[in-house]
Order: structure tokens, then sequence, then C-alpha cells
């Protein structure tokens, strides 16, 4: 994993000393001795996770953070705080400026190299997220970026796995209105609470008299519901090996005992935001390719999807060697519809069409709306007599009953005309298939219209 961190420091000997050791580790190194620098740095990109120092002159790091939070082009960059002083007023300042981590001088090289890279592997996430929604642009990315993705409206859903009542209690008094938290005193029962309920933050505490927390943690980290789950630690002193090993298994954060309220709080607000902005992300990604591929007059599939998808059904059935068939439906006059009842009664008619062709194939059939008023069936595990069998019932379930238009019950007519072709054993190809589909359709067409065409493989 390489990555390039940011060092800001205003003495340069504190640079030299963390970028090689940085070095050593194979990551690349940038440098910035004072506020704005490092600001111009992450704004040009390409900055990973920035190492912070606190005391400067000017702008201190609490500023510089802000900053860095507060733009959309940077708020997405992991920040370290590095603290003289192991001092929680100073974390707690860090945590509401929006620093994700904290480490405290003189830096420890095994905290050092597990945060820093427990950080990248973070932010490569959401990289890959940010990078997706934009190259699968439909809406603008970056109004949802800008967006307020950490939105602290709701209190978050907490998972708390502690088996000791005394600390479960004092926990539940500092987050009392902070957040909407359940318990589990069995770590087995938490897992399974975990996998069940859609939690914005699993809390474990280490204090189990008879099972090891880090196995829940990778358990928690290898099951795909709850693998994106931010997991708090909640250590006792002298934990600091353990808390390693589970920062390497991926946990997000720890706490030691005593444990603050300030700092519980703050911690638990910087993970519960970076993950409702993964969320969002994520679904604006999902629902960027879901509208790239629907056709949004009718809900059905779009030509681009067919495009692509069409290809892949019809290999996959020549190698199984498995029939396939392709239908084309055309409405008919559907100029004269839109002449006599307007676009918007061409387009109810249109949305009825698409209901009741849906209605009429099975789960695995492919349809399309392939353009203006022609829709396509692609119906792999099925043989031309049996395709010539659907589009008849589809033709006469669109003649048989009246459309209905406009709000005062109007009726009228419509009729399709369909084109049939099928996958030929031996030499065929997805073009020639949906030409015969075509000329099927033309004949249909010129046949009078109202009629289904099979071209005889
Ligand atoms: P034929 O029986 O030969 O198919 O005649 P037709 O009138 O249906 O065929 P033609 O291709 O000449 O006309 C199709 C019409 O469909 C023309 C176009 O304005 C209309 N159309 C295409 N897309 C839409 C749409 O999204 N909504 C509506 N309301 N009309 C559309
Ligand atoms: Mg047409
Ligand atoms: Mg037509």
């Amino acid at each position: 994993m390489t990555a390039r961190i940011l060092v800001v420091d205003d003495i340069p000997a504190n640079v030299r000393l963390l970028e090689v050791r940085l070095l050593a580790e194979y990551f690349e190194v940038l440098t910035a001795t004072n506020g704005p620098d490092a600001i111009e740095t992450c704004e040009n990109g390409k900055v990973d996770v920035v190492l912070l120092d606190v005391m400067m002159p000017d702008m201190d790091g609490f500023e510089v953070c802000r900053r860095l939070k507060s733009d959309p082009a940077t708020s997405h960059i992991p920040v370290v705080m590095i603290t003289a002083l192991d001092q929680v007023s100073d974390r707690v300042r860090g945590l509401e400026a929006g620093a994700d981590d904290f480490l405290t001088k003189p830096v420890n090289d095994l905290q050092l190299m597990t945060r820093v890279k427990s950080l990248v592997r973070l932010k490569s996430l959401t990289d890959e997220l940010r990078l997706r929604a934009s190259t699968t642009r439909n809406i603008g990315i970056e109004e949802l970026l800008s967006r307020n993705f950490a939105s602290e409206d709701t209190a978050p859903k907490v998972l708390l796995i502690d088996e000791r009542k005394s600390s479960v209690e004092r926990i539940q008094k500092m987050l009392r209105d902070r957040a909407d938290l359940d318990v589990s005193g069995d770590p087995h029962a938490g897992f399974f609470q975990a996998a069940e309920t859609s939690y914005e933050c699993v809390m474990i505490s280490t204090a189990f008299a008879d099972f090891d927390p880090l196995r829940l943690c990778s358990q928690l980290r290898s099951l795909d519901r709850t693998r994106f789950v931010p997991i708090i630690l909640l250590a006792d002193e002298g934990e600091e090996e353990r808390i390693i090993r589970g920062l390497e298994l991926g946990i997000n954060d720890y706490l030691m005992r005593p444990i603050d309220q300030q700092e519980l709080t703050a911690r638990l607000r910087t993970q519960v935001r970076r993950k409702r902005y993964n969320d969002q992300l994520r679904a604006s990604v999902t629902q960027t390719i879901e509208m790239a591929v629907t056709d949004g007059l009718t809900g059905l599939h779009n030509r681009r999807y067919l495009d692509s998808h069409l290809q892949t059904l019809f290999d996959r059935a020549v190698a199984r060697r498995r029939p396939l068939s392709v239908m084309i439906t055309d409405l008919d006059r559907f100029k004269s519809i839109n002449d006599a009842h307007g676009h918007d009664g061409g387009d109810e008619v249109l949305r009825e069409f698409a209901r009741r062709l849906r209605k009429n194939v099975r789960g695995i059939d492919l349809a399309c709306r392939f353009g203006g008023e022609e829709f396509v069936v692609v119906m792999p595990d099925t043989d031309g007599a049996v395709a010539e069998k659907v589009a008849e019932r589809i033709r006469a379930e669109i003649a048989q009953k009246p459309f209905a238009i406009g709000a005062d019950g109007k009726t009228i007519e419509v009729t399709v005309s369909v084109g049939v072709s099928s996958v030929l054993k031996g030499v065929d190809t997805v073009a020639a298939l949906m030409k015969r589909a075509d000329l099927a359709l033309y004949e249909a067409k010129s046949g009078g219209r109202n009629r289904v065409v099979a071209k005889a493989a």
C-alpha cells in the first residue's frame, strides 16, 4: 500500500524526522512548514493523509484542520494532529476541528505506521467511491458532494458490547441524548445483533472475562453486512499491544479508560460523520448507475443497458447450447395517438404498455425500452415456438383491453406489432439476431399490423 503523506510542522527538523520514517516504509512524502502552504498542497490534490503539527505560529493546526474540513475539495482527506502533550483538551479541540486522529510527540513508530495505514485504507475506500460517482456522472457529483454529507441531525445508532454493568451504565449516562444506544452484554449475541441491525458505530469493550474482543472485531470485519461499520475499542491502560493488533484488524479508533465524556462523544461523532459520508456516496453511486441504465418514463431498462447485456446473454446461451429469443414490439399508428391525445396522452399509453409488457414476461427476461414506442424483450432459455406464444399473449393483452387516458375515464384502443427471432445453431451473431427480429416486425407492419411474425430459425 503506497500513499502520499503531507507532513506539516514549522520546525524543519521535526519534518525531516517524520519524513525519514515514512520514506523508510515506502510512503511518498510531501512537506510544508506553515498552514497556508499545507492547505494549498491539499487543494492541489493527491494528498492521502495529513500529519499536522498543532503548535505553529500565525495559523495553528486547529485552524488548518478546520479549513481543510470545511472545504468540500479537501474535507475527505484524513488529518492526524500531532500534539506536544497528551492533553485531553487538545484532543477534544482537534476532534471538534474535524481531525481524524491524534499522535503525541515524541511519535511512537508503531503507532505512527498503524494509524497512517489505517487512514490510508479508509481514504482509498472513499476515493474509490468518489471516482465511481464522478465517472458514472449523470447527476452533478459536485452538487452531491457539497450537500452536507456530515449531517448530524439525527442521533447515531450505536451498539455497545460490554459485559460489565458499571461500565455500561457510565457510558449510557455519557451518551444520553447524544446517541441511540443499544447494549449487548454478551459478545456472541452482540455479534448477531450487529449483523441484524444497521448500526452506525459498534463500541467493543476489551474487558471480557472469557472472550477475546479482537475475535469479535475480526468477525465483524469479515461479514459483508458489518464490513464497513466503524468499530471503537474501549481499552484499559496497558493494552497498547492489543490496540495495535486491533488497528491492524481494522478497528477505526479506541478510547482508554477512564473514558472522558467529551472525547467519547467527539470520537463517536468523527466515526459517524465518515460513515454517513461514505454511505451517502455509495448510495449516490448506486443511484447514478441505476439512472444511467433505466428508462425514466417506464422504469424499464434502457437501450444502453440492452446493448451492454444482450451480448452477454447471447454468449451464455451459445456456450451452454441453450435457446435464446428476442422480440421487438412497436406500437401501431402511435403518431396518431399523440396527435389525438397529446404527447402526455402518448406517454400514458407508453407507461401502461410497459406495465402490461412486464406483467407478461418472466423475471429472467430482459425487457427494455429500445427507443420511442419500440420495446425489446430478450428471453433466455426460450425457443422460437415459445417466444412466439409469449409475443401473441402480449399482442392480445394490448388489443383486448382499451387504455385509459387522462383523469376523465376516456379510453382508447391500442394495438402492437411484434417481430420475433431466435438464436440459430452454429454461426449467428447478436446483430443478425436483431436484424431478423426487425425484419419480422417490418413484415408484421406491412401485413396489416396488430400481429406477430416470427422468423423461423
Ligand atoms: P407504425 O404503426 O408504422 O409504427 O406507425 P407509428 O406512428 O407508430 O410510427 P412512427 O415511427 O412514424 O411514429 C412514432 C411516434 O412516436 C413518433 C414520435 O413522436 C412518437 N414518440 C417517440 N417517443 C415518444 C415519447 O417518449 N412519448 C410520446 N408521447 N411519443 C413518442
Ligand atoms: Mg416506430
Ligand atoms: Mg409505431
